[in-house]
Parts: structure tokens; sequence; C-alpha cells
């Protein structure tokens, strides 16, 4: 019986081959239309605009940058929350506007910031975690237990907690058991949107170590969008810098961390972490406030809070610019 739902899980997963990245974004963009009252006129909010990448199996991406700035539109089009207004996202190379929400829930998992207001106060453990087990009709009741006390076991929550509910658990428990129900479907993808930044100092790294075991264990790709950039230097193999809606700079972790080229990435790692999301990354460097997404600035839409900015950046958008492995949107690479 366990290798009907071994089959049931793995139902569809054909292997595509080991070029197809993983995720990919091909020019993918996200609009909302915002009103203000009933007699203003409505704007156009771009919160994501063109963004390209790709994500290979086992890789860790790293999306940052500051709040607004649209890493988590992005991650809720992944999800298939959302659909994207241009563009296209693919999962191993299939586009996500083919596949219904079920499917993209088999290969694609999240992982909250808030592990208390994700999880039902009124379930149990065994509830919570055996969830997507029953919405997409895997096993009997026996069986998926056994699947919870497994998956329990991997992220090292003890089983006699099965029954408690998620205020009974300190707060890195209730992470884990978000971690459990992302993985009790063997996803390929799990979505880590600030999955640690609720959590105390002494316990964020107990997550971390986990989240990296599971992933050399279960072959998983994890996109991580993170705005604290320790964490991200030790996790990220590859990171993309989001200002705006835009990717504005993107490469391997070593090397943005060592050399930033995009003004913008520089005075992001001159700044000074705050342990509070909400108020995304404090601004040492740069001169002016985050701008009104709304009316967003011409040109580079950097250049008001921009050190190097030139004459012909508040009239030209810079374009995307491949340098070796890396990518920077930014003029002062245009030679
Ligand atoms: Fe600064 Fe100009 Fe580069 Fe924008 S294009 S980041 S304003 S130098």
């Amino acid at each position: 019986m366990m290798n009907d739902v071994a089959q049931a899980m793995d139902a569809g997963s054909s292997q595509p081959g080991p070029d197809v990245p993983m995720l990919e974004c091909r020019g993918v963009g996200r609009n909302f239309t915002v009103g203000k009252g009933f007699f203003s006129a409505k704007k156009t909010l771009r919160a994501v605009q063109d963004v390209n990448l790709q994500v290979k199996r086992g890789e860790v991406l790293a999306v940052v940058g500051e709040s607004g700035c649209g890493k988590t539109t992005l991650a809720k089009m992944m999800l298939g929350l959302l659909k994207p207004t241009t563009g296209e996202i693919f999962i191993e190379g299939e586009p996500v506007s083919n596949v219904g929400i079920r499917q993209i829930a088999r290969k694609v998992q999240p992982v909250f910031q808030d592990p208390y207001s994700s999880l039902n106060p009124r379930k149990t453990l065994e509830a919570i975690i055996s969830l997507p087990l029953k919405v997409h009709g895997i096993g009997t009741k026996e069986e998926r237990r056994q699947m919870v006390e497994d998956i329990m076991a991997m992220v090292e929550l003890p089983k006699r907690l099965i029954h408690s509910y998620p205020n009974q658990l300190s707060g890195g428990q209730r992470q884990r058991v978000a971690v459990a129900r992302a993985l009790i479907m063997k996803p390929e993808v799990i979505l880590c949107d600030e999955p640690t930044s609720a959590l105390d100092v002494s316990v964020q790294a107990h997550i971390l170590n986990m989240l990296q075991d599971l992933r050399d264990e279960m072959n998983l790709t994890y996109v991580f969008i993170s705005h604290d950039l320790a964490v991200v230097e030790h996790l990220a193999d590859n990171v993309a810098v989001m200002y705006l809606g835009r990717l504005i700079e993107y490469a391997d972790s070593s090397s943005l961390f060592s050399d930033p080229q995009h003004p913008y990435s520089q005075a992001l790692l001159d700044s000074v972490l705050t342990p509070d999301p909400s108020k995304g990354i404090p601004e040492i460097a740069l001169g002016r406030a985050f701008p009104n997404p709304l009316e967003p600035p011409s040109g580079c839409s950097f250049h008001p809070r921009c050190s190097q900015v030139m004459d012909n950046c508040s009239i030209d958008n810079p374009a995307m610019l491949d340098r070796d492995e890396r990518k920077v949107e930014c003029h002062l690479f245009n030679n």
C-alpha cells in the first residue's frame, strides 16, 4: 500500500532533461490597479517588471531588496497564487499557466515568515501537517499518520507533539511544523519568505541549519526571500537584487558580496540590517527615501537615490547587461 502512496505522490513527475531549469521567469511582470477613492483616478502599480531569471535544481536563489521591491509578489507568482500580467513562469520547463494550482503545489511549497499566523490554531499538528495529503487524496488515515510521523522526525519534532496545537509550541517548533507541512508532499522547490525573521536569533541558526540539511537530503531547490543579508550570504548560491519591481543585479553569492556592482547593491551591503523585516533595509548610504511605487522616477528608477547618477540616468532606462556570469542593470556598465 505504501508503494501506492509513493506512486500517487510521484504521479506526473516525469523527469525533464538536466539542463532544464527547475524554475524560470521569462519577462515576468505583475501590475495592480490602485484607486484611492471614489473620485480619484485609478493608477497602475507595476509591482514586478520584466524579471528574467533561472533557478537550477538543488540551487539556493536568494531574492533581496527593501520592502515594496516586489519580491513577495514575485514569490506569489511562483506559487501560482497570482498570475503574471506579462511573461511566463516555468516549472521544469512547463509553463505555470498550463498547470493547475494543485499541480504547482506538488512541486512548489511555501514556508512563510510568521509560523503562528500560517498555522490553524484549532488544528493539531497531525491535522495541519497531513492536510496537503488529504487535499490531494493521498493515503489512508493510517498511512498519512505514518507519513506525518516520518516527516516530524526529519524536522526534529518529537513524536509526542503530534496531538499538540500550535499555541502549545515554541516559535522554533512552529516553524518546524510549517517546514514539515511544506515537505509532506515531497516538493521540488521550497519558497521561503523570511522564514526565520520572526524567530529569536538563537533559534534562527537551528532552523537555517535544518533547511540546509534538508536541501542535501531531499535534493531540494530553494527560493529564499530575505532582508537578512547575513543569512543570504550564508545560504545562497546566487542572489537576485530587486529594486522597485525590477531585477537590477544577479550574481553568484560570493561575487555579489565581495564586489557588488550596481550602486543599489553597494548601498544595500553597506547598510545596517534591521531585525524588523517590515521596516526593510534601513538607509544610510542612500540620500532619499524609497520612492512612491505609484509614481516611479523616470529613466533609471534608482536615480534620485544614486550616488553615481549621470546626466542620462533620469532619461533613459538602463538595459540589463550580461557581464560574465553576472547581470547588472546600470548605465555605468554600458561600455
Ligand atoms: Fe545610478 Fe545611473 Fe546606474 Fe541608475 S543607471 S544605478 S542612476 S548610475
